[in-house]
């Protein structure tokens, strides 16, 4: 387990990292998680009904298949997917669920390595940490204790030749991506059940994710010297002021906060370290080799690099210059440790961002996400974090069960989305992305009001710059999903299906009902005293 831990191959039982830690944010830790497990959630080993059932299933065939590729016989390879499933059968039955998981308080649990050794005997912390390549560390962060303890219950009750074989499908499964079309074919097969997907994705997109996810930072360097343009970064810093001017306005004028809070809240809002496009320093990756002569070898040098990198951190001061994502990256993030909001270079482009467009496209695009992720920073989870990163609490107590009554009202809304026949949207699991848009798509929607188009009634294509606003917003969430994918997004992502992303804030917008026109008999509408106000 070792081995392929360091290698960076593959986290056999549970998961390690290096990251802060969230109560004392200037130190680097490791960290332990619950994992162990091969499908994306404890419930498809849990659950009965039809679609957990065919995804066992289908992860069963996927199993043998991969054995008997490499000369396994069948009846032995059945036997081995049983043995492999009843391992993490097991650990699936101690994991947390997502929802749980997202406790930052929970999931906070510092030991020495002597007293989580002493819970864990099989698990001897100072044999298994320098193994990993981690020395002169005497503490470790557990999100999940009870966890470790049924996996070290585990190493004792389950037998060794079991264990063998649960780690070499770990080997298995992580070199399939990267052999013949034969292995390739095989966990396409699997992937077609749990996604829908009807064709293979093309042979260079994947290599084009793969080059991105293992060297991004220099493929975004190409990336941004063809597709980024210097002007939108001045364009993207004021938008950011704006949105935060906005914010800091409407923090001032909540009905529901007392004046001790928003002190605290105005301050963790001037705090947030906006980071546009790409790093200034960029990643070297010094010492990865790179060859033409086997794609598998660059795979397992990419691993292993990634790996010593991670474990390189520890006993360094914070990186602050540090990315989360690569620049081709159409996506943003919240850093709550850090209290950073970032915004790679691919998401700066249409349909969230367009230098030649007028604002009501930009204020309902890019200005909604940017003030989605200040939003994270006020979200259930992110507003557990002061403004230096710190998990401790800034609230008082009145005003943060003020806070959660909202919440789960919001909650509430989003639990009552159905998509997919009997599937609805887990209101808890999403409640922070929603959070995050609805403050998110307020707070821009006040900015673009500060803007000479939001004060002008002047239609453009015939629409008004209030209706071009929000027809933005929701043309960002045009997608399309399968019924298959979306099944399983439902139950591990944490964001709400697009349709909802884009409808979710607006029923709680006054401005939209008056935009539009939205009358009581129309689908969407919400009576005044049932529209959520939290940011
Ligand atoms: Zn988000």
């Amino acid at each position: 387990m070792n081995y392929l831990r360091s290698n960076g191959i593959a986290s056999p039982l549970y998961g390690f990292s290096i990251g802060q830690d969230r109560k004392n944010v200037e130190h680097m830790v490791p960290q332990l998680s619950q994992g162990g497990i091969g499908l994306a959630d404890r419930d498809y080993y849990l659950k009965d009904d039809s679609r957990s059932q065919d995804i066992r299933a289908a992860y069963s065939t996927f199993i043998i298949r991969l054995f008997t590729l490499t000369g396994t016989s069948a009846t032995k390879a059945e036997a081995n997917a049983k043995a492999i499933f009843n391992i993490e059968k097991q650990l699936a039955n101690a994991q947390l669920s997502r929802v749980e998981m997202r406790d930052a308080y929970r999931t906070y649990n510092k030991f020495s390595v002597a007293d989580l050794s002493r819970k864990t005997p099989m698990l001897q912390w100072p044999q298994i940490l320098p193994a990993l390549k981690v020395l002169g560390q005497d503490s470790i962060l557990v999100n999940n204790p009870a966890f470790f303890v049924t996996a070290d219950s585990l190493l004792q009750s389950i037998p060794v030749a079991d264990w063998k074989t649960y780690l070499q499908w770990y080997v298995l499964r992580g070199a399939a991506p990267y052999l013949n079309s034969t292995f390739v074919d095989a966990g396409f097969a699997f992937n077609q059940v749990i996604t829908g997907q009807k064709v293979p994705t093309p042979r260079w997109q994947r290599i084009s994710s793969l080059t991105d996810g293992n060297i991004g930072e220099l493929l975004g360097q190409l990336y941004v010297k063809d597709y980024f343009k210097p002007a939108a970064k001045a364009r993207m810093e004021e938008l950011v002021s704006n949105l935060r001017k906005a914010y800091a306005s409407r923090i001032q004028q909540l009905d529901w906060m007392s004046d001790a809070t928003k002190q605290k809240a105005l301050a963790k809002l001037a705090a947030f370290r906006p980071k546009i496009a790409y790093p200034d320093k960029w990643q070297t990756y010094d010492g990865l080799l790179i060859s033409r002569n086997s794609f598998f070898q660059n795979m397992r040098n990419a691993d292993a690099w990634g790996y010593n990198y991670m474990v390189g951190r520890l006993g360094k001061p914070v990186d602050r210059e540090r990315w989360g994502m690569t620049p081709a990256t159409v996506n943003a993030y919240y850093n709550a440790t850090l209290n950073e909001i970032v915004f790679p270079a691919g998401i700066l482009q249409f349909p969230f961002f367009d230098p030649n467009a007028d604002d009501a496209i930009n204020y309902g695009g890019i200005g909604a996400v940017i003030g989605h992720e200040m939003s994270h920073g006020f979200d259930d989870n992110g507003s557990k974090y002061d403004a230096d990163g710190t998990l401790r609490n800034w609230w008082t107590e009145e005003d943060r069960k003020k806070f959660e009554v909202k919440a789960d009202a919001l909650a509430r809304q989003f639990d009552g989305y159905t998509v997919l026949d009997t599937l609805h949207v887990n209101g808890k699991l999403t409640l922070g992305e929603n959070i995050g848009d609805l403050g998110g798509l307020n707070v821009a929607y006040e900015a673009f009001k500060m803007t000479k188009q939001g004060q002008s009634d002047e239609k453009i294509d015939g629409f008004t710059p209030d209706q071009r606003f929000f027809l933005s917003w929701a043309q960002v969430w045009r997608t399309n999903t399968l019924p298959q994918t979306a099944a399983q997004l439902l139950k591990t992502d944490t964001h709400s299906p697009g349709q909802y992303r884009a409808i979710g804030p607006l029923v709680n917008m006054d401005a939209w009902y008056k935009a539009f026109d939205v009358k009581e008999n129309n689908q969407l509408y919400k009576k005044p005293e049932e529209r959520i106000r939290i940011w």
